[in-house]
């Protein structure tokens, strides 16, 4: 089986232009090849000599994926389904600002968490990505954006924010999300502020993540304040109560000194009430974070329905009240699947 290249970093290809027998300052070329201009083929690879590009050919896969079906709102966000070497699907996200290159990335095929107002949670689980395939999404929004805008320089339509947010559960498959973080920063040029972990709740990836010393962001998806309620919508979590994932919440703040966002999906009649609001902004009190309320995108074969404007204000106005900093998710990509796993869940899994 063909080796991958995509995956490793620039001290890693040295080693593999060694063990092919030509000098390492190869390996540092070929970084920059796959990361920087993010190429397709060793052919693009210009200052690499062609009986070198024929050797790695024949030994090396770059390891790109291949867009399937690309789908563009109105309002620019991307949502690309695509398909890995060995034919599983996973979805990406482009999200273009006018201040900033947004991407959000799956890091699991499906999910194993089965949160029940998901598509990829309905969808259950395949198998982890690697890290190849988690920076490959980036390289390749980058270039769907790049596309759209005629842009010939590859150089001129960066992604500056990743956020772990697609399909799957990061913190399951923890070291691939580090090392695709690391690929992302050192490789690629993406600050590690501007990178986002989000999390159902994992408890023992947040303490593992609060040990790395990493300065990215965690936001935390939290759905719901109460231990019966989380049970209903998250019942892949069930492991950890509330009070369990906001005492390690407080300690990640503490060795981290970083604010934590949480993220809280406004369901109509479900978790969206006055009580609630109350009960989240007593679990948050003099906790450094934000909390980012999101509407939910309606997704077809369930029945949650989005909260009414009403209800998000009067939620938001306890939350305020108490003195917590609140955000409202912009409603993207809503004329197109932008729902988690909803692309995919209308193309059809594919299951290797
Ligand atoms: S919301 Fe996230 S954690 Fe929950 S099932 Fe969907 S992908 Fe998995």
């Amino acid at each position: 089986m063909e080796t991958t290249l995509l995956g490793l970093d620039t001290d890693e290809l040295r080693s593999v232009m060694k063990a092919e027998g030509v000098p390492a300052y190869r390996g540092k070329q070929i970084a920059e090849w796959l990361y920087r201009s993010g190429v397709r083929s060793f052919d693009e690879m210009s200052n690499v000599p062609e009986a070198l590009r024929i050797q790695l050919s024949g030994k090396y896969q770059l390891g790109r994926s291949t867009v399937l079906v690309g789908q563009r709102s109105k309002d620019g966000t991307a949502k690309l389904l695509l398909e890995l070497n060995d034919g599983a699907r996973v979805e990406t996200v482009g999200l273009p600002y006018p201040d900033r290159m947004s991407c959000c990335v799956s890091t699991q095929v499906g999910c194993p968490i089965g949160c029940v107002f998901c598509a990829t949670g309905m969808g259950g689980y395949t198998r982890d990505l690697t890290a190849g395939e988690i920076v490959d999404q980036v390289l390749t929004v980058q270039e769907d954006i790049r596309f759209e805008r005629g842009e010939a320089d590859a150089r001129k339509c960066r992604i500056d924010h990743v956020t772990f947010m697609g399909m799957g559960e990061p913190l399951l498959n923890y070291e691939v999300t580090v090392k695709a973080m690391r690929l992302l920063n050192k490789e690629v040029g993406i600050a590690v502020r501007q990178l986002t972990v989000s999390t159902v709740g994992f408890v023992p990836g947040i303490h593992r993540l609060a040990e790395e010393e990493m300065q990215c962001t965690l936001a935390v998806s939290l759905h719901a304040p109460t231990d019966d309620l989380r049970r209903r919508l998250i019942p892949g979590m069930t492991a950890w109560s509330v009070a369990e994932l906001m005492k390690t919440c407080r300690e990640y703040v503490q060795r981290t000194r970083r604010r934590i966002t949480f993220e809280y999906l406004l369901l109509d009649g479900v978790n969206d009430g006055v009580a609630e609001a109350v009960e989240l902004a007593r679990l948050l009190h003099g906790l450094n974070c934000h909390v980012n309320l999101i509407p939910c995108n309606m997704v077809s074969g369930l029945t949650f329905r989005m909260s009414p404007r009403e209800h998000i204000q009067a939620f938001r106005n306890v939350l305020e009240d108490a003195g917590i900093q609140v955000t409202q998710r912009m409603q993207r990509g809503s004329d197109i699947d932008a729902a988690c796993g909803q692309l995919r869940q209308r193309a059809g899994d594919a299951t290797p």
